[in-house]
């Protein structure tokens, strides 16, 4: 179940794993774009964290909304109001259920990830953070209905992510600034793809924990 207490702990490993690797996405986006998307994650969201104490009294729809308003105004660039959306537009449908079985996550992150595509205006094989949504909503899909429990289900769901993540590598970028780039954007891995997948990491980890 993704419970309040497991939302904060998605969102406390999410701000490790985006501090551990804000150089890695400052790299990835020096490559093929303007090399803020390190410290543009950072910032998002370890100004979440520090607004975490606030969000203690709000139900587990309002923490994900103003999650999403909190990335939205504090990651910035293209980025901030991607995943802006997918918090603010899947956190409609929690509704006031107080935790989300893993149907009820599959809603919040396909809705979510609607309103992330639709923000975008972008399909997969643009080589964008959508690369690894699609692929983790269809594994996600896929063991919800073989019976899997949340757990397995975010397990297979981050190596899906990974695979998505890499499979950008060979694209030739066709959205944000990595298009100015035309076919030199072939060969390196997407940036935002990257933080998407540390994202899905950090919600596996919640889980587990
Ligand atoms: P900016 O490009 O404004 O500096 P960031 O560096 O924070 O913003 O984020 C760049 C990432 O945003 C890209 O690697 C890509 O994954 C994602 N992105 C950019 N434009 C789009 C789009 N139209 N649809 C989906 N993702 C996008
Ligand atoms: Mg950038
Ligand atoms: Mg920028």
């Amino acid at each position: 179940m993704l419970t309040k207490a497991t939302a904060f702990a998605w969102f406390n490993n999410a701000a490790t794993l985006m501090t551990e690797h804000k150089h890695e996405l400052h790299l990835l986006d020096a490559a093929i774009g303007d090399g803020d998307h390190g410290i543009n994650m950072d910032r998002g969201f370890s100004k979440l964290i520090h607004n975490l104490p606030e969000m203690e009294h709000l139900c587990l729809g309002e923490v994900l909304k103003q999650t999403g308003m909190v990335l939205l105004s504090n990651i910035g660039g293209a980025s901030g109001p991607l995943y802006g959306a997918l918090f603010i537009k899947g956190a409609a449908t929690v509704g006031d259920a107080e935790a989300l079985d893993a149907s009820a996550l599959l809603t919040f992150l396909d809705v979510g990830v609607t309103g992330l595509i639709t923000r975008g205006r972008t399909e997969e094989e643009d080589k964008t953070m959508y690369d690894v949504w699609a692929p983790v909503l269809r594994k996600y899909k896929q063991s919800l209905e073989a019976g899997m429990g949340m757990e397995q289900i975010l397990e297979e769901c981050v190596h899906a992510a990974e695979l998505g993540m890499k499979a950008t590598i060979p694209m030739l970028a066709r959205k944000g600034r990595a298009s100015y780039l035309g076919e030199r954007s072939i060969g390196h891995q997407d940036p935002g793809a990257t933080s998407s997948y540390y994202l899905v990491t950090a919600l596996y980890e919640s889980i587990r924990e």
